[in-house]
């Protein structure tokens, strides 16, 4: 069976506090080896160590979610830089910009978001990077700011081909998630011109699960209908496409 990873998961968010056990089992059966949980605040990075010290499968990431960067003040940022030397935690995010529900001012968002690549760099941890409505923003900041060596991953993409080159070029990886699946979506033709090697796999759950499951909570077992419908479309067997998404998770983020 095809070792798969799931490189973006909420496994912290309280969606799975009933029946993680169950979740995880679920996952283990569909191959999912390793998983990247991410936290979106103080309280969900710090349950994102805590599972990444409980289950080996699991590695951790730190962040403040861009809706939440208005409430975000220094002390929760140094707060956040100590769990973020943690070794389980091998990202720093999610961050980034988000100007479609607005939950923050822009300029609060840029500002942590700023915030982030520095102590990435600090570090020399990759940032997972959370973009909507917002790619030129995201872009001018990430060239004015100095960029870990490590670089990172835009989660979630869904720009077009015109961003994804330029995010590309400069070093990051990008992830798709469960709308790739979906049908009609432009998602379709844009995974044909990412190179394979930047090219990394996701279910963002408890959000966005692939057609099948369209409507319902997500979960990492569900990333298998990703990965079949990426290989299909890539002329690819699953377990090619899976070895290859493999080596790019362990290259960006030492997993597992
Ligand atoms: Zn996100
Ligand atoms: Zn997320």
């Amino acid at each position: 069976m095809a070792r798969l990873v799931d490189t973006h998961a909420h496994l912290n968010a309280p969606d799975f506090a009933g029946d993680l056990e169950k979740v995880l089992a679920r996952a283990r059966q569909a191959g999912v080896a390793a998983m990247l949980d991410v936290g979106t605040g103080i309280e969900s990075s710090r349950r994102s160590i805590s599972l990444s010290l409980k289950y080996p499968q699991i590695k951790a990431a730190v962040g403040f979610h861009p809706h939440d960067a208005a409430g975000v003040t220094s002390s929760d940022f140094e707060q956040l830089a100590l769990l973020a030397e943690n070794p389980r935690v091998v990202a720093i995010g999610e961050t980034g910009l988000d100007f479609y529900r607005l939950l923050s001012p822009p300029p609060v968002q840029e500002q942590i978001f700023r915030q982030h690549l520095q102590l990435a760099v600090k570090l020399d941890k990759p940032v997972i990077i959370h973009t909507r409505e917002a790619l030129p923003q995201t872009f001018r900041i990430i060239k004015e700011e100095p960029l870990s060596a490590r670089r990172g991953v835009m989660h979630c993409f869904n720009g077009d081909r015109r961003w994804a080159q330029a995010f590309l070029r400069k070093g990051f990886y990008l992830s798709l998630a469960g709308p790739v699946t979906y049908p009609r979506s432009t998602l379709q033709e844009l995974v044909k011109t990412i190179p394979l090697d930047r090219l990394l796999l996701e279910t963002d759950c408890p959000y966005l699960a692939p057609q099948p499951f369209r409507g319902k909570r997500n979960e990492p077992a569900y990333i298998a209908e990703t990965y079949r419908q990426v290989a299909r479309i890539r002329g690819l067997k699953v377990e090619a496409l899976a070895a290859i998404i493999w080596d790019n998770a362990c290259r960006l983020f030492g997993m597992p």
